[in-house]
């Protein structure tokens, strides 16, 4: 690398350092291009992508059809407000609402508003259509979850670092693990005024912890025999990421082969975000059915830019991308590729514990306290190798590049990521 080559990441870097507030810490690696699996550096270095941006980026980058919508729309209409109809946004809820099989969405912008947009509906039900007493409903979640920054969805968060000085927290949240159908059970029988279920099919921010087989399908379950919503946040593990158009697998439409013969998890309130829109401009939407949704009324919320047509032509791209380049089919079996690859590694490796995940969502635990920095170092040289990865809760480093890899680049991405780790065995 020549000096002049550095100072263009230094200079990008430091411009972050001296004028951004400080609350991400990044991987040093400054990127200005994308396209399909890869990105490019300022100075020119191509890398793998192995984050998509937390999942948003499942189409690839700058996929050509998600910015030919973007740009046409962009050139007509961009925002009007909901204070007005346009003609994208009811084009829009029919194809999403169809291609999920929900009767309504709602739509916002980022995955902690659909979240908040989810809790308020939920908790408006109870109280319309459930009959709790005003004020008492409470919204069962998992430890360790990840659902969003704001002050309510923190309030109900496990991690410290979250959650410390940003109090007074909001009330009405009862915490269980995760993948415990027992605590479920006892927390519904006991306590009347429990209105929904919150979890995500795979909780990812957490470290990508796959729950056992016959999780969702029980608690869905228990969920209608107590008369309780079950909201699945699929903001993550949605749109194709874990080999399924839905981690949870409804009557989502899903033509891939893993869903014939699984059993029918629709949750009452699906929580979409990130994918929805191939990353290409921040699309989020909450989808119910009308004895659910019809609880919001004009006026009980909404957002200036959700459902803009802008955001309107762009996700309605992203998702016909999805089908047209069978990307649930592409994760489901490079998923199974990436993963027997790793467990043949790992059975004589020292430095990697275990692999998890679901279709090309999936996380390798390396052999270090929690507090320890081997993953950091790891995915430093990662980066080195021309793959990029980030850890999530110190000791594991989760992969999961775009859904439209091939075959051939994921092979030479394994060899990356093994080669990478046999330099700290
Ligand atoms: C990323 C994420 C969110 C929050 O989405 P933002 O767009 O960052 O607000 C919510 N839930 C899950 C499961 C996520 O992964």
């Amino acid at each position: 690398m020549s000096v002049a080559q550095h100072t263009l990441s230094q200079e990008a870097m430091a411009l972050e350092n001296k004028y951004g507030a400080q609350n991400y810490h990044p991987l040093p690696v400054v990127l200005s291009r994308g396209e399909g699996v890869y990105v490019w550096d300022v100075e020119g270095k191509i890398y793998y992508d192995f984050l998509s941006a937390y999942s948003s980026v499942n189409q690839g980058h700058c996929h050509p059809k998600i910015l030919s919508a973007l740009n046409e729309q962009a050139n007509e209409l961009t925002l009007t407000s909901r204070a007005f109809y346009n003609d994208k946004l009811g084009k829009y809820e029919k194809f999403t609402t169809e291609y999920f099989g929900y009767d309504k969405l709602l739509p916002i912008n980022t995955g902690a508003e659909a979240v908040e947009t989810a809790i308020k509906l939920c908790r408006k039900w109870a109280y319309e259509v459930k009959g709790i007493d005003i004020n008492d409903a409470q919204i069962v979640v998992c430890k360790n979850n990840f659902h969003g920054r704001t002050t309510t969805i923190i309030s109900f968060s496990s991690d410290p670092v979250a959650r410390k000085n940003f109090g007074p927290y909001t009330e009405g949240f009862i915490k269980i693990e995760y993948d415990n159908l027992k605590e479920l059970e006892d927390v519904l029988i006991n306590n009347d005024n429990v209105a929904g279920f919150l979890v995500e099919p795979i909780q990812g921010e957490a470290g990508v912890f796959v729950p056992s087989e016959d999780y969702l399908v029980k608690a869905k379950a228990l969920c209608d025999k107590y008369n309780v919503l079950f909201i699945a946040d699929e903001v993550q593990t949605g749109i194709a990421r874990t080999g399924r158009l839905l981690a949870s697998c409804g009557n989502c439409n899903c033509e891939t082969k893993s869903c014939e013969g699984t059993p029918d998890v629709k949750p009452d309130i699906l929580v979409l975000g990130k994918a929805l829109s191939g990353g290409v401009y921040p699309v989020s939407a909450v989808l119910a059915n009308n004895e659910i949704m019809g609880v919001i009324r004009p006026g009980n919320h909404g957002s200036t830019f959700g459902g803009n047509p802008l955001a309107s032509a762009v996700a309605m791209a992203a998702l016909e991308v999805v089908k047209d380049e069978r990307l649930a089919e592409n994760a489901e079996r490079l998923g199974i590729i990436f993963r027997e690859a790793m467990n043949e590694y790992i059975k004589t490796s020292k430095i990697c514990k275990l692999v998890r995940g679901k279709g090309l969502l999936n996380a390798v635990v390396i052999n270090d306290t929690e507090d320890g920095d081997t993953a950091w170092e790891i995915c430093l040289r990662l980066r080195d190798n021309g793959l990029l990865a980030k850890p999530t809760h110190g000791n594991i480093i989760r992969f999961a590049p775009p859904l439209v890899m091939t075959e051939d680049q994921l092979k030479e991405c394994i060899n990356i990521i093994i080669s990478t780790l046999k330099e700290f065995e």
